[in-house]
């Protein structure tokens, strides 16, 4: 499955960046995903749980963005974001557009980490 091999490499990677904070957990991942990398939301959430079970990352979100296509067109010189995919013509003037600006992205965006140190911390100061 495609979306399991994604949620696998994000969370290698995650869990690596978390590794300079020992003790630490990963409260939220977010990712941008372009609308032609074509990863189904439902199934990344659903390996998601599956994938972080056991790690730093257990019980972590994951907020998905997903971004529109935006192409340029050479003709007008305009950047338009599509609503759909259907077609890659410039909604200004029509013409097939051939360069694609955005839409193709998988990234992640930021990482949130709870460190321990932190909450202790903070019970402290109330006590
Ligand atoms: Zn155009």
């Amino acid at each position: 499955m495609h979306e399991l091999s994604i949620a696998t490499s994000i969370v290698d990677i995650v869990a690596e960046s978390a590794a300079a904070y020992p003790g630490a957990r990963v409260r939220e991942v977010r990712l941008r995903v372009g609308v032609l990398a074509a990863v189904v939301e439902d199934s990344l959430q659903f390996c998601w749980e599956v994938v972080t079970e056991d790690t730093v990352l257990a019980g972590s979100r994951l907020v998905v963005r997903v971004l529109p296509v935006i192409l340029h067109c050479a003709g007008c010189g305009t950047d338009s974001a599509l609503d759909g995919i259907q077609s890659f013509r410039c909604p200004c003037c029509g013409e097939p557009a051939s360069d694609l600006l955005q839409g193709r992205e998988l990234e992640i965006e930021a990482i949130e980490v709870e460190e321990p140190e932190l909450g202790a911390g903070m019970k402290a100061e109330e006590a």
